[in-house]
Parts: structure tokens; sequence; C-alpha cells
């Protein structure tokens, strides 16, 4: 434990390095360019069954964990999944693909290329060896959907179409094509190893001053909001707090492959018209889509109050423009940025924090939930 209060791991977990929770192993699947065929997330479906808590969670990274899972299950899962074709040779290779993919590409586009050629890159041996969440964002279509998404290296399009490197933190990129834009990030990777000191992100390398050279072309502002609705490239559907059972997992690989994204929203692939599914969200002013919580307890060991189903509770209270983080404690992985509103567990109560994390200075503290709607 650090004098946070909760403990700091450092790492984030993958399939073969699980995390233990309240509820047993969390297993981070990571789908390979941030797609699951139908039968590998109808296969996922059943393999959580068999051997997790039939519950699984859409991770901020566009990820899929399988909660619940006794250790002496782990094994048998791990098979499963390999021989669908989900598993990486090695922790080590599985921690470096870290990489969030657009949702919006088509078969044969820059940003198809470059995922594949990104992946085969991080799997080499003589990669520089990157803190646990470090990460990479492709995001190749005329305008940038991912800009406020984690990602420490980005590969995106300027105003002109033109592809560009970019270091998380910087409002220039530089210019790279098709050919050269994987060796280019892998380089940029490295000088990042290089200059990283302490730090564990690009965006505090930048800001301590730090500046790779040739980053010169002006990146485009991104104004995409992510909602579900219809799109050329399918159906965007939403998960109230990224969670599903296994027979919504399933169900929904049998409309099409599903893109997973940072929004915890599922692009069903093809998909135009989808019948009602239990626990899916196709309204995009459902105000579950803007409410944020972390699995809390019981499930998580660390959590000191309940918040799923509080958020439930709250989300007919919560004004038309408001959002709101719940966090059941002050680490904040649901959401480790600033929100407008955030209510964090504590011994006690909950805090409410306005325009922070979840970790800092409350404007109020010690509100039970039943008070809880009167503040939001
Ligand atoms: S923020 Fe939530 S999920 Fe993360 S450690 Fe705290 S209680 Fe657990």
């Amino acid at each position: 434990m650090s004098d946070t209060g909760y403990e700091i791991k450092g790492w984030c977990p993958g399939a073969l390095r699980p995390m233990m929770s309240g509820d047993g192993l969390v297993v981070r699947v990571r789908p390979f360019g941030g797609r699951l065929r139908r039968a590998q997330a109808d296969g996922i479906a059943s393999l959580a069954a068999a051997h997790g808590n039939g519950f699984l969670d859409i991770s901020s990274r566009g990820n899929i964990q399988i909660r619940g899972v006794a250790e002496a299950r782990h094994g048998a899962l791990i098979e499963g999944l390999r021989v669908m074709g989900l598993i990486d040779p090695t922790p080590e290779i599985e921690s470096r693909r870290n990489i969030i993919v657009t949702p919006f590409w088509n078969k044969g586009d820059d940003t198809e290329i470059l995922t594949t050629a990104l992946t085969q890159a991080l799997a080499l041996p003589d990669m520089p060896e990157l803190p646990g969440k470090f990460g990479f964002a492709v995001d190749a279509g005329a305008n940038p959907v991912l800009q406020d998404a984690s990602a420490d290296i980005r590969l995106e399009c300027d105003a002109g179409g033109g592809l560009i490197l970019v270091a998380d933190g910087m409002k220039r990129g530089k210019p790279v094509s098709l050919d050269t834009a994987v060796p280019e990030a892998i380089a940029l990777a490295d000088w990042f190893s290089q200059y990283k000191g302490t730090a564990t992100r690009m965006k505090a390398v930048i800001a301590a001053g730090a500046e790779p050279v040739g980053h010169i072309v002006p990146r485009q502002k991104g104004t995409f909001v992510p909602k579900p609705g219809y799109t050329p490239n399918g159906a965007i559907v939403g998960l109230a707090f990224g969670q599903m059972s296994v027979e919504t997992l399933s169900t929904l690989a049998k409309h099409g492959s599903l893109r997973l994204t940072p929004w915890r929203l599922i692009l069903v692939e093809s998909a135009r018209i989808l019948p009602v599914i239990e626990d899916v969200i196709t309204d995009p002013s459902d105000p579950l889509l803007r409410i944020i919580a972390c699995t809390g307890a019981p499930r998580c060991a660390q959590a000191l109050g309940e918040t799923r189903k509080l958020g439930s509770t709250l989300a007919p209270h919560l004004a038309a423009h408001q959002t709101l983080h719940i966090s059941g404690c002050t680490k904040g992985c649901a959401h480790p940025r600033s929100a407008p509103l955030t209510l964090t567990a504590q011994k006690g109560g909950f805090a409410l924090i306005k325009d922070g994390k979840a970790g800092d200075t409350p404007s109020v503290s010690g509100l039970s939930p039943d008070e809880l709607k009167d503040y939001i």
C-alpha cells in the first residue's frame, strides 16, 4: 500500500499476466487490431461463462476483461484464448502491444496496414523497454478521433491528409509515409526511453521541455464526439459502465464482428439495424453513457464503496449536460483525469470533487448514498 491509501501496481493486467482483484483474477484480453471476429467474441463469451463470473468489461483502452477467474482456471482459459488467436507469444510482447485503433477503418486502408506493421514491430526482440502503461494510437482516418484517448505515440493525419507521427503532449507532428511511420514510431519510443528519467508517460517528458526533432507539422484539432448510432462502418452501441454479461456479448457477436473502442462503446461491423438487446444502449442521450464508474465494491479489493449500482440510481437525476465519475477509491482507475463531477468512496461516505480527479481535495465529504442526488 502507498500513502495514497491504494496499492500502486505500475503495470496493467494482461491475459498472460492477470491481476488479482476482490472477485478473482482480472484477465484482460487485447484484441489484435482492436477487433474481435464473430467467432472470437462468441468464444470469449463461452470462456468467460466457463471460467469467469459471467461478466465482462470493456476497458478505456478498448480491451475486454474477463473477471472473477479462479487461479486454478487461468491455464484453461488462456489455452482457450490461444486457440482463437487472441494470445501473444510472451507476457513481454503482450505488454508492449498496447495499441488503440480507430474503429473507423476499412479493409486495406492506412489504419489497417499501420496497425499490422506496428503489431509485428512490437513483437520483435530488440524493442525498447517501455513502462507498463505506455501505449500507441493508430488513428489514420481523415479526421482524428482518438486525440482524447490515452496514448503516448500517435499516428494521425494533418489537415492536408498527410500522415504524421505525434509525441503525446505536442501540438505538432513529424511527417511520415506509410513505409516510414512504424520505424519512426519505434525510434520515437527509443527517444522516450533515453529522455524519460523517472517519467512513465510521453506527456511528462514533453512537459519537462524535451522535444524530438522534425515535429513541425500542426496537428488537426479533433472535434469527434463518440456516441451510439449508425456509421458507414456499422452500428455503435453503448454499455452502462462498459460492462456486459456473457449473453450480451454472445448476442452482439451474432450481428457482426466487433470493434472495441476506448470510449466503452462497441462498433458492430456492417450492422445497419439492431434489435433491442438487453443491457445494450442505443439512445445517445441515455444518461448512463455520461456516468463513468469503476468496478468498486465488492469486486475490487481496494474499494471503499459500491459504485455501479449507485450510478444506475443517480442516472435519472443527472442533468442533460452533466457527466459524472464515480470512483471506489482515490485511485480513479476508470477515469484518471479530471471530471466536472466526481464522487469518491471514502471511509464513512462519499466525497464530492468538482472539476478534479478522484484523489483531489473534495468540496464536500461524508455524503451518504441517499444524499448524493441533491449534490449532482
Ligand atoms: S478506482 Fe475503483 S477499480 Fe480502481 S482500485 Fe479504486 S475501487 Fe478499485
